[in-house]
């Protein structure tokens, strides 16, 4: 199952917006950008949010150094930092909140067990049947056990 990542910012003279994503979120000047920059200075694709298991990484895309990080320090052409909750970046003057962040799951469970009374056996989670009593494992229980 994937994560989701939810952003906040204020567009110069705008209300407040948001938008959300699963996986990357792009923020720049150009017209494919999910947050469009409308600074002149700034670059076609400026930012970069990546979500993963590991967590939220903003990368700075740009060709310079228009992107101070949550402390307000400045973060280089071609790094990347972590964020948390709460954080906000500056991108070219424009503020971009970090509003949520879901992690994505990991994989679906090894095992199952089996849902007849008189087996309930573990199976492992890609099986169709029960390799013992042939009972389908659509109605199985997950089982997130480790033995
Ligand atoms: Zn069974």
């Amino acid at each position: 199952m994937s994560g989701e990542v939810e952003v906040r910012w204020t567009p110069p003279g705008g209300s407040e917006r948001r938008c959300r994503f699963s996986e990357t979120l792009t923020i720049g000047r150009g017209p494919d950008c999910r947050i469009l920059l409308s600074d002149p200075a700034a670059s076609r694709r400026h930012a970069r949010l990546t979500l993963s298991a590991r967590g939220l990484e903003a990368e700075n895309t740009s060709s310079g150094n228009r992107f101070l990080g949550p402390a307000g320090a400045p973060l280089k052409a071609g790094d990347s930092l972590a964020l948390q909750v709460g954080d906000v970046l500056t991108l070219a003057g424009q503020r971009v909140t970090i509003a949520s962040i879901e992690l994505p799951r990991r994989a679906g469970p090894s095992h199952v067990r089996c849902s007849r009374t008189d087996c309930r056996r573990r199976i492992p989670a890609d099986q169709a049947d029960c390799p013992w009593c042939g009972t389908s494992t659509a109605f199985a229980e997950t089982d997130l056990g480790g033995s």
